[in-house]
């Protein structure tokens, strides 16, 4: 479960202040070595417990930039989610 930034990140800095959980690293610390910035997916929890929607998506001005149902075999996506697992009450894996 984790959002990821496409190569249409234009680096403008909105989105990393807004996680609640500091998975959001800019193009200097990209572990991958892409000038883009970068979502650690063992961080992120697409903002469920925080958010309705995922804080960096909502901030973002390059559409389609963070997305969130095309990561690879993630466990859980949000839209799967139960509304007692967004309350913290259930657990999420
Ligand atoms: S979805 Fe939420 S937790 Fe994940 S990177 Fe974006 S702001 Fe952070
Ligand atoms: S808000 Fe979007 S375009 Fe700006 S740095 Fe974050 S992912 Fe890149």
């Amino acid at each position: 479960m984790a959002v990821y930034i496409n190569d249409t990140c234009i680096n403008c800095g909105a989105c990393i202040d807004e996680c609640p959980v500091e998975a959001i690293v800019d193009e200097d610390d990209n572990p991958t070595g892409e000038e883009i910035y970068y979502v650690y997916p063992d961080k992120c929890v697409e903002c469920v417990g925080h958010h309705d929607e995922p804080a960096c998506a909502t901030s973002c001005p390059t559409e389609d930039c963070i997305v969130w149902d095309v990561v690879g075999d993630s466990p859980e996506h949000r839209e799967d989610i139960t509304e007692d697992q967004r309350k913290n009450q259930a657990s999420i894996v």
